[in-house]
This record gives structure tokens, C-alpha cells and sequence, in this order.
């Protein structure tokens, strides 16, 4: 299928002026496809002249342009030429689409629980054209009315505001002018919750099977939807404009959630179905409100093309971590940013495969994909934030409402937001903008700077702390900064010198820090004292980032570790180190003989921190530590613990084994050789959910048995059926740095494997094959050398090549790593 590319593009946007899709959708047409027609009205400014519409259909049945009948075989792959065009013409396509299995146009899943089944249209990138007709690109922008046919009992939901107007038949409102990327339909027996706010319906929806678990929730996701429209609509001069605001929770996601118009998709893992901590409700708090950021940046505003794709991105994820901590009882949410979140930004842009915040171009659609990434959406939310603090937010906001002014249900450009943001500031925003956005890399900022490497000017704090008289660390002082593109020399130098002088205090910019000798050993003794969360998120990023450049020792980091997290009250700090210190540090850049140490040391850690809660006064710590207990658990005490937990169903002193807890003792079990087939098939009894599906498929996965090994690889890499949600599962199971020996015989095979697999089932295959599938635990020069052979001589597609060469990215850091351990 040829991606569309930006000159395609570009040509036909200059002759096309779409007006309306009429689009009527038959579901009801069995399991394999369904039917779609789809009346396209638009004009064209060269009568005559000619241009091509995306379809990807089972079956073109008919098209007909301005009652001209064309020939069906005239489609060529996904494109279906339409010539002789007139100044104002009307297409009709009739087609049997096919349902998808990889969350790519119109998912169709069934529910183990109660064979019930569920549907829902996936269309960004350029999957409308699995939908239905489509001029498949965003700035040819045009009014949407929906019809739809389905089975009875099925609720069915659209951009538009929806009525059932005779059993089975659903009818929508016409839509504001919006992009093809962003059509929408789900349908299906949905629960629905419903409310209202400030005039505007409100609707939540999930599988039935999750009923309970929406219900139990639903306030809380009502009220921060209330509290985000409010904030909203006190700083965006513009309300909102899509009518209705339905919020689906649908099975089987690929992304965490989707902006389209009035009726937003999520992956309904957001619907908790087992205990979580508050910084995985945070989570999804920030995700409603990123959604919601979209639909003013992103719906009512279009970028014109896939380069500004960060626009949306970074702002919206700017705006769902501000709104959030302003509007909702999660005050820190820059916390969790700085210490998880950011990272993602921060080994994206340490790659070889690191692009600019805002890409000069975007060649075509394939390209714009591999976008979504850490770049995009983490620094450049960070990028956003320093602006913030450069501009003040007065301004910021006044340019951004400039933006909404100029541009609504339009599409513009990077230049068009920084004319508005320069007009309603009277700031140099295109000079900021050159050297924040067109650049890669990440600076790094130290008191004493050696060489003018800082390619971009930072507006931070610096913090500087003295020891108290018990050890601790003190906070003297906070001193703005502004550090100037090209520094060099000594940019602070506070008399008398604190004993920690921390860089980027409240962590406004995007940077690594580092520290002088002396700061450095008050961090080792006293990170743990420093009174701000912020500041601490601040330290152990640092402390990350020394760590994967191979400047600390990874034995050093834990001991980092096992000296202040235990006490650590701050649970997405606690998640994201333990987590870190086991998945990269234990697994990876230690060398193997020393990784059962490791283990032993976290899990130390996570029993200090039980102890410290067995007074029930933290939960989310303590579920913290138990998951961290499971995945670090090894040799017969931890084994008879992690049994003892199973057969009581609870954890001594809580937290309840819910069933999240329960799959992931069984996968621990499973992968140390005590746990086999008939624990995995008595637990999916249990628990014969789609989650219960992929614990079991992630358990079977991870036994060390060469049968099974044998049997999971077919399902991964040959049989083709699993959708993408059981082939993660799948591969997250599969490979287990405990069973090293045993899986020395499918490593060799990965790279080939992946890639057939990929050329086979397309896009979204490729990306689960290339980060999950890939034997992360083998730190061994060997793959190194196989992978780059593999890329040098295979032709491999885009999203399977950017995954495996950020793999090799971060194997090449590993064993630089592994090589300064210890
Ligand atoms: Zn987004």
C-alpha cells in the first residue's frame, strides 16, 4: 500500500475543497466484514483535472462519480483514480471493508467472558480508508453525518450526538468541519453511563464484562471530565465545540487513547478492574485531560501535515499534566512527568534515530508514524513548559487563544502557533523556537562547563542546600537562572558553597544535570532528605541517566537504591526506580553472574518498605513493593512466600490477591520452573476474562520448557492469529533472562522471524514484534552484530526497522554499561 506523501498531498489539497461525507455503515453483515457507503460531496478549483480517492477495501462493489458509473478493477492497492472531475462533484463508493485484529480501522473483538462482541473504529493514522472512502489527509477537512446499521441490542456511538431511530438503525448529527483521522464509530452492547455538565451530555462507556468496575469509577472519571471543562473553558476563549463528550473504553487498544471529536477512545485497562496505585489513577487522569486538550489543539485546530504532529502531541500533553495539577486533587502530576515520563524523551533523543521536536518534513504517512514517539509527545511537552517559563503564562495563553482565533476549524502550521504566540507576546518565539524545536539532543548543564555544548538557552532554578545537623539536606536558597545558548565557563558559583547544588530545581527544563564532587556525595548520603518531590524526581533522573551513560556504576545505582528508597513516600518514584533498577540495571547492565544479588537487594527494599506500611498507611506503596517483591522473588524462601500468598488469596497484611496480583505471582512462578500448564489453565477459570486470556498466554509464554517455548514461538512469530493485544502478552512472556540456556537456540532466529511476520501482518504487528518480541535479557555483542547484518542487507518495514534500531541503540548502551558495572 503507498503511503500518501506530503507532496501528494500538498497537490491535492491546492485542487480539492471537500465539503461533506455521508457515510452509512451496515455491521450486520457477519464476522468477517461489513459494509460501508459513502457519498462524498466536494469541489474541485481545475474542472477537468484529476486526483484519486484511499479506499482499502474486501470488496469494491461500485463507485459512481457525478452518475458516472466507474469500474470497480480501477483501484489500484489502496487508491482508486477519479478523473474529468467538475467544479462541484458527489462520489459514491460502496464496499465490503474487512474487520480488523490489530486495532487498525474497524477492530471487531469478542469478549471471552460472555461471547458478546465489540467494535470500534481506529482511523489515525490513515486508517479511515479501512473504513470507509477517503481523501485521507488533514487539512481536507469536511462536515461528517453518520449512519449506522447494527444489531439490536447494540449501542452505537459517533462524532456526531446520536439517536436510535428505529430498533437497529442509528442516525448522528452532521459534524463541525473535522479531519478524516479523527471519524469515528464504536458500536456494540456498550454499558453506558451518562451525566451531563454545563450543557453538555456526557457518556461513558465499557464492555459489559467491565460494568462493575466503570461503575465503581465513574464518579471519579466524571468529575475530573467536569473539572477539566471548566479549567478549559476558563483560559480557552472558545467553548466547546463538538456537542456531546463520550468517553469510550474499548478492548483491545493500541494506543493509550484517541482525540477523535465528541466521542474519545481509550484502551480500557483504564477501567481498573484489579487494585492500582494513585499514580496509575493520575495516569489516567492526565489522559482525559490530553484528550480533552485536543479537542480545541488537534480538532479544532489541524495541523496541515504530519510534521506538526508534535503540535498536537506536545501540547496536549502539556495541558493534561498542568489542567490535572491545577483542577484535580493531583497536585504533583509534574512529579511523576519528571521522573518517568521525561525519560521516554530523554532516551528517544539519545538515539541514533532522534529527529528534531518539530521535523523540518515529514515525507509521507509511514514516516509521520514512527513520530509518535518520546520526542513528540515527553519533550516536547517539556519543550512546552520551558516556554512557558519563558514567555509567563499570560502570554502564553493569550497566544494560544490568538491560535484558536485565527485558525478554528482549520488546519495550520508550526510558523502560524509562533506568529500567534510572538503577536500576543511580543517575544523573539521564532528565535526560542529554532533553537528548541529544530534541534536534537539533549544538553547538559554543570556548574563548571567545560565546553560550549548547550545548544539552546534554559530559564531554570538552581537549588543549593546545606546539610542540617542530622545529616540531612537542607534547602537555602532557590536562584533563578537563565543559561545562555553556548555556555561555557562557570554558570553558578553561590558563596559559601552549599553542600548540594542541584541544577534545574523544579525541574523547567529539559536537561541532564550533573554535579560537582562534593554535591555528588550529599546526594549518595542524603538524597532521601531533600524536602521536595520535584526536586528528588529531579536527583533520581540524574542518577538514571549517569548510570545508562555509564558514568556510575550500576552497582552504585543500587545502592543508591537500597540507601533511600526504602523510605521514599512518593509512589510514582518507588514504581519507576524499582522498576528501572530491575528491568535495566539487574537484567541488563550488570553482568549475569551478579544479577541474583541484585534481586536480592530489591526485594530488601520492597520488604522495608511492607514493613514500614503494615500500618495500612499507604496502600499504593504497599502494592508497590508486593508487585516488586513478585518480580524480583527467586529461590525457595521467596517461591514459598509467593505460594503461601496464592493459596491464601492476600499478602499478609493486605494488600487482597485481586487478579492482576494473582497472574502476576503465577507468571513469576511459571518462569522460575514451579508453576506448569495445569496452574495456568485452573487460574483462567478463575478468571476467563480477556485479561485472564493474556496472564495465561504471558504465563504459558514464560515456562521453561522447550515445548512451550516451541509452541509460543509459532504463535509469535508463524500462526498469524493472535491479535495484538495476545501477542504482547505472548512476548512479554517469552523471553526471561532466568532461562538464558534454554533460549539460546531461538535468539539467532528473531531477526528473520520478525520480519516475515511483519511483512505478513502489517504496521502494528511489526511494532509489538520489534519492542516486545525482542531478546532484550541477551546483553551480547553477538545479537549486536547480527542485528546490524539484519538491517544492512533486509529491506525492513519502517515501524520493524525503528524499533530494532533503537534495540541495537540501547543493547550498545547496555554493554557499555555492563563493561563500567562495577
Ligand atoms: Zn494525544
Amino acid at each position: 500500500m503507498p503511503a500518501l506523501t506530503r507532496a501528494e498531498a500538498q497537490t491535492r489539497a491546492r485542487l480539492l475543497d471537500v465539503r461533506s461525507y455521508s457515510i452509512d455503515v451496515d455491521l450486520t453483515r457477519g464476522g468477517e466484514v461489513f459494509g460501508c457507503a459513502t457519498r462524498v460531496r466536494f469541489g474541485c478549483a481545475e474542472p477537468g483535472g484529476s486526483t484519486f480517492i484511499e479506499i482499502k477495501p474486501e470488496a469494491l462493489r461500485r463507485a459512481v462519480l457525478n452518475g458516472r458509473e466507474l469500474d470497480p478493477a480501477a483501484l489500484a492497492e489502496n487508491r482508486l483514480p477519479l478523473d474529468d472531475l467538475a467544479a462541484d462533484n458527489e462520489l459514491v463508493v460502496e464496499a465490503e471493508m474487512r474487520y480488523s485484529h490489530t486495532g487498525e480501522g474497524m477492530h471487531r473483538f469478542t469478549d471471552p467472558v460472555d461471547g458478546e462482541t465489540y467494535l470500534y473504529s481506529a482511523c489515525a493514522l490513515d486508517e479511515a480508508q479501512r473504513v470507509f472512502a477517503a481523501f485521507d489527509q488533514p487539512d481536507l477537512k469536511a462536515v461528517f453525518e453518520v449512519a449506522v446499521t447494527a444489531p439490536e441490542d447494540w449501542t452505537v456511538l459517533s462524532n456526531g450526538v446520536g439517536e436510535q431511530v428505529r430498533p437497529g438503525r442509528w442516525e448522528f448529527t452532521a459534524t463541525p468541519p473535522i479531519s478524516t483521522y479523527l471519524a469515528a464509530v464504536v458500536a456494540g452492547p456498550y454499558h453506558a453511563v451518562r451525566s451531563e455538565h454545563d450543557g453538555i451530555p456526557l457518556g461513558l462507556y465499557c464492555r459489559r464484562s467491565l460494568a462493575r468496575h466503570l461503575e465503581d469509577d465513574a464518579e471519579e472519571i466524571l468529575r475530573i471530565t467536569r473539572r477539566c471543562f471548566d479549567r478549559y473553558h476558563e483560559i480557552f476563549d472558545e467553548r466547546y465545540p463538538f456537542g456531546s463528550y463520550d468517553q469510550a473504553f474499548v478492548p483491545e487498544f493500541n494506543w493509550g487513547a484517541m482525540e477523535n471529536p465528541g466521542c474519545v477512545t481509550f484502551r480500557d485497562e483504564f477501567v481498573f478492574r484489579s487494585a492500582v496505585t494513585d499514580t496509575q489513577r493520575e495516569e489516567r487522569a492526565i489522559v482525559i485531560a490530553h484528550e480533552m486538550a485536543h479537542m480545541w489543539f488537534g480538532d479544532l485546530v489541524t495541523m496541515r501535515w504530519w510534521d506538526d504532529l508534535w503540535l498536537n502531541e506536545s501540547f496536549a500533553e502539556y495541558m493534561g499534566q498542568q489542567i490535572i495539577s491545577e483542577a484535580t486533587r493531583f497536585e504533583q502530576t509534574w512529579t511523576a512527568f519528571g521522573v518517568r515520563r521525561k525519560s521516554w524523551g530523554y532516551d528517544a533523543d539519545q538515539r541514533a534515530n532522534t529527529h528534531p521536536v518539530a521535523p523540518e518534513r515529514v515525507d509521507d504517512t509511514a514516516e509521520a508514524l514512527l513520530n509518535f514517539d518520546g520526542i513528540s509527545y515527553a519533550k516536547g511537552a517539556s519543550a512546552v513548559r520551558q516556554l512557558v517559563a519563558w514567555l509567563g503564562r499570560d502570554a502564553f495563553l493569550a497566544g494560544i487563544n490568538e491560535h484558536f482565533s485565527r485558525h478554528r476549524y482549520g488546519n495550520a502550521t508550526l510558523a502560524d502557533f509562533l506568529d500567534a504566540l510572538a503577536s500576543a507576546s511580543g517575544r523573539d518565539v521564532h528565535g526560542w523556537a529554532e533553537s528548541w524545536l529544530r534541534t536534537t539532543g539533549v544538553d547538559t548543564l554543570r556548574p563548571e562547563a567545560e565546553s560550549a555544548d548547550v545548544r539552546r538557552p534554559h530559564r531554570i532554578r538552581a537549588g543549593l542546600y546545606d546539610r542540617d545537623g542530622d545529616g540531612g539536606l537542607a534547602l537555602r536558597e532557590v536562584v533563578p537562572l537563565d543559561v545562555e545558548q553556548g555556555h561555557k565557563g562557570t554558570l553558578i558559583a553561590p558563596e559559601p558553597r552549599p553542600d548540594l547544588l542541584l541544577l534545574n530545581d523544579g525541574d523547567l527544563t529539559y536537561a541532564k544535570v550533573r554535579f560537582d564532587e562534593g554535591s555528588w556525595h550529599a546526594v549518595t548520603e542524603s538524597l532521601g532528605t531533600v524536602e521536595a518531590p520535584l526536586s528528588r524526581a529531579v536527583l533520581w533522573t540524574a542518577a538514571r541517566d549517569m548510570v545508562r551513560d555509564a558514568e556510575l556504576p550500576a552497582s552504585a545505582f543500587i545502592e543508591l537504591v537500597v540507601r533511600h528508597l526504602p523510605n521514599e513516600p512518593v509512589v510514582a518514584i518507588v514504581e519507576t526506580v524499582l522498576e528501572f533498577s530491575r528491568h535495566q540495571v539487574a537484567d541488563r547492565y550488570l553482568p549475569p553472574e551478579r544479577r541474583a544479588d541484585a534481586l536480592a537487594e530489591l526485594t530488601g527494599v520492597c520488604r522495608r518498605i511492607l514493613r514500614r506500611t503494615e500500618d495500612g498507611s499507604d496502600e499504593g506503596l504497599r502494592l508497590t513493593a508486593v508487585r516488586g517483591m513478585i518480580a524480583c522473588a527467586q529461590g525457595p524462601r521467596a517461591v514459598a512466600e509467593l505460594a503461601d500468598w496464592l493459596e491464601a488469596d492476600s499478602v499478609p497484611g493486605g494488600p487482597l490477591l485481586d487478579p492482576a496480583l494473582r497472574w502476576k505471582v503465577l507468571l513469576r512462578l511459571c518462569v522460575l520452573g514451579e508453576a506448569g500448564e495445569d496452574r495456568v489453565a485452573a487460574e483462567l477459570e478463575r478468571d476467563p476474562s480477556a485479561t485472564g486470556h493474556e496472564g495465561a498466554a504471558r504465563c504459558r509464554a514464560a515456562l521453561p520448557d522447550r515445548d512451550a517455548k516451541a509452541a509460543a514461538w509459532r504463535a509469535l512469530f508463524r500462526e498469524d492469529e493472535l491479535s495484538n493485544y495476545l501477542l504482547t502478552a505472548t512476548a512479554e512472556g517469552f523471553w526471561q533472562p532466568e532461562q538464558r540456556e534454554l533460549l539460546a537456540a531461538w535468539v539467532p532466529l528473531y531477526f528473520d522471524e520478525a520480519l516475515a511476520a511483519t511483512e505478513r501482518r502489517g504496521q502494528a504487528v511489526g511494532r509489538v514484534l520489534g519492542r516486545f518480541g525482542f531478546p532484550e535479557h541477551a546483553v551480547e555483542p553477538d545479537l549486536l552484530r547480527a542485528g546490524e547484518a539484519h538491517l544492512k542487507d533486509n529491506e525492513v518495514p519502517p515501524s520493524l526497522r525503528r524499533r530494532l534500531e533503537d534495540q541495537l541503540d540501547d543493547l550498545r548502551r547496555a554493554l557499555r554499561a555492563r563493561h563500567a558495572a562495577v
